[in-house]
């Protein structure tokens, strides 16, 4: 039912990916409401299929980021008692590789845990409570992903506390901040297949973390299949392969 999904609004889109079951959670469902794909996607933001946004992007077909969501949220808002660290012991730290459209970025940050303050206010220290990193190798696809977000007020104001940022550079191998080298992440989402699981993009899991990532086949005809890459609170490393996808594939950025 993948492919089935399509609406003539944000919001038929949403209840039409819930009755398809690719979104199966309240929270999931809420996070799409309030992100209007129209703000993100430049033409047919309703139909649940990928849409080009120049310089080779595409802006991922609703099923997709409704997977990735629905992948990622036991580690971006755990269960109570599950034994994870609470957000406000150790806040959540999120990096959305390829951010392309910017529209998974906000809504990853819809999805940031419940307990980290509600007010969009940078702390007292200047630490940022819980973030998200949107990451894009080509300057003009970073600042599309700013600029739609900067469409509403919402997103100004996630932008304005740097609870959101976008930033220019190469994700293959993963991406530190500046002043925050031993952070890691959380949650690793990439946009584009990879040729490989790298090693240092595990490396930059925290534990425990979660990866969701498009990685070509190794043997055969060109197939991608997204990964599942789980490392516990002790450090072990579990991958699995979830499903076949195409995505545009990670490159080097044009010259
Ligand atoms: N999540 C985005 C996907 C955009 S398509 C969305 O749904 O809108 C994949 C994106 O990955 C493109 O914008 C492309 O520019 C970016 N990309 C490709 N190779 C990259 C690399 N090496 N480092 C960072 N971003 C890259």
């Amino acid at each position: 039912m993948a492919w089935r999904s399509s609406g003539s609004t944000n919001e038929e889109l949403v209840e039409k990916l819930c009755l398809n079951n690719m979104i199966k959670s309240d929270v999931v469902k809420q996070a799409f409401l309030k992100v209007d794909r129209g703000n993100y996607a430049p033409s047919s933001p309703y139909a649940d299929c990928p849409q080009t946004l120049g310089h080779g992007a595409t802006i991922s077909a609703p099923h997709m980021h409704a997977s990735a969501a629905e992948h990622l949220l036991p580690t971006l808002q755990p269960p109570a008692g599950s034994g994870r660290p609470s957000s406000k012991a150790r806040p959540t730290r999120v990096l959305d590789i390829g951010s392309g459209s910017g529209y998974l970025t906000h809504l990853l940050a819809e999805l940031l845990p419940a307990d980290a303050p509600s007010d969009v206010s940078v702390a007292a220290d200047g630490k940022v409570p819980a973030s998200v990193v949107g990451l894009e190798h080509i300057e003009v696809l970073r600042d599309m992903g700013e600029r739609n977000m900067s469409k509403t007020e919402e997103g100004r104001a996630l932008l304005a506390s740097g609870r959101v940022r976008f930033r220019l550079g190469d994700g293959r191998k993963g991406w530190v901040e500046p002043g925050e080298e031993e952070a890691g992440w959380d949650v690793i989402h990439v946009g584009a297949a990879a040729v490989k699981l790298h090693d240092e993009l595990v490396q930059q899991l925290r534990s425990p973390g979660r990866m969701f990532i498009p990685v070509e086949d190794e043997e055969g005809v060109g197939g991608q299949h997204i990964w599942a890459v789980d490392k516990d609170a002790e450090g072990n490393v579990t991958k699995k392969r979830l499903f076949g996808v195409r995505y545009v594939p990670l490159t080097d950025a044009p010259k």
